[in-house]
């Protein structure tokens, strides 16, 4: 269930909201760490609740290849099997299938694709991923979707939408007669960079009825342009009712986009990757860790983050773990840079609780584009 809280009434369209699970609330706009094959790279369980990790994100089409169904069955959930104890939204694997490429086929009936660990096939539909996701027992689960992959003609583009359409319409049918009334079903809007054919997706998935609706197939390699071009079309047009995911983006600016024009939702692997490639995220702007300049820093890398590894460590020990290639450069990063994130989500709230939004937004901005 979600329940619209505050909307911001300085102009924005941004909103903060409460999403129920029965495994606990979600307190919106938020931001969900990505746990793929069910771990959440460089951060433990531990970790995740001491940063303010209300809910995570795992992969329908990972763990039905690894580790497979039968021990997430004989563990009662997913999340019995990675002791998490609050709620996980799965993807369903479409991006990832059709990401193989050449190693796909796409049907009427659903997708054959060849596993990417040891090319034996396999086939799923949309009622398999449900029936899946049923297993895994996960609050939030996403349709299998189709999409065009980046750049695309016009008939790919419909071709994609057109079988979205079908699949979302047999998934929300399986859903309704199999899955547990407590867990929730998203459809995904896709349409590319087609005003007109978000539009009709849009339309479509609403008329079928889902208890959340997501923006899929951008922030894949698209132009900025593009990609603000088709969140102010969708977002706005989008049930105000029900919860707005947008998946697998953003950097922070992107974010704030999308909160203003009324996202909710968000997953992103960029935290974490980037903290592994010593990539981090501070209140004044990106830091590469590995530079020279932070040889001798003995200050904390970000004096404004309250974080494990800002509160114990200098920039001069990150750099020093990084170039030496040490594990706990990978840890410590990525401790700071999901808290970032999830600090950063947190500011947003409160600024919409406020109706201080824009004022909050530009002030970010100023001091994260300035750098130190
Ligand atoms: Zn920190």
């Amino acid at each position: 269930m979600f329940k619209l809280k505050n909307e911001d009434n300085g102009g924005a369209g941004a909103r903060t909201g409460v999403l129920s699970t029965k495994m606990g609330d979600i307190e919106t706009p938020v931001f969900m760490p990505v746990g793929t094959a069910g771990a959440v790279k460089g951060v433990t369980e531990e970790v995740l609740n001491s940063i303010g990790a209300s809910i995570i994100l795992g992969n329908t089409y990972h763990l039905f290849l690894r580790p497979g169904m039968e021990v997430i069955k004989k563990a009662g959930s997913l999340h019995k099997f990675i002791s998490w104890k609050k709620p996980i939204l799965t993807d369903s694997g479409g991006f990832q299938i059709f990401s193989l490429q050449g190693n796909s086929k796409v049907e009427e009936k659903g997708v054959e694709f060849k596993s990417h660990l040891d090319g034996s096939k396999f086939f799923l539909t949309p009622e398999s991923v449900v029936d899946i996701q049923n297993i895994l027992d996960s609050d939030i689960q996403m349709v299998l979707d189709n999409f065009a992959p980046n750049p695309s003609s016009h008939k790919e583009d419909k071709f994609a939408l057109d079988i979205t359409t079908l699949w979302a319409r047999r998934a929300r049918e399986r859903f309704l007669e199999v899955g547990k009334r407590e867990n929730m079903q998203f459809g995904i809007i896709q349409g590319g960079l087609n005003e007109d054919m978000r539009s009709e997706s849009l339309e479509k998935l609403t008329r079928i009825g889902f208890d959340g609706y997501a923006v899929g197939g951008l922030s894949v390699g698209e132009s900025r342009e593009d990609f603000l071009r088709i969140i102010s079309h969708i977002v706005p047009a989008m049930d105000p009712q029900k919860p707005h995911y947008l998946m697998g983006s953003g950097t922070p600016e992107e974010i704030l986009f999308a909160v203003e024009k009324g996202i909710d939702m968000f997953d992103c692997v960029m935290p974490t990757r980037n903290a592994r490639n010593g990539s981090l995220f501070t209140w004044s702007g990106k830091v590469s860790i590995k530079n020279e300049k932070h040889k001798l820093d003995l200050s904390p890398l970000d004096k404004d983050c309250g974080c494990y590894t800002c509160k114990n460590f200098s920039r001069a020990y990150l750099r020093h773990l990084y170039i030496s290639r040490e594990i706990n450069s990978s840890i410590l990063n990525s401790i700071h840079n999901l808290r970032f994130y999830l600090d950063f989500m947190q500011k947003i709230r409160y600024s919409i609780d406020s109706d201080k939004f824009l004022e909050f937004r530009d002030k970010f901005l100023f001091k994260y584009n300035k750098g130190e």
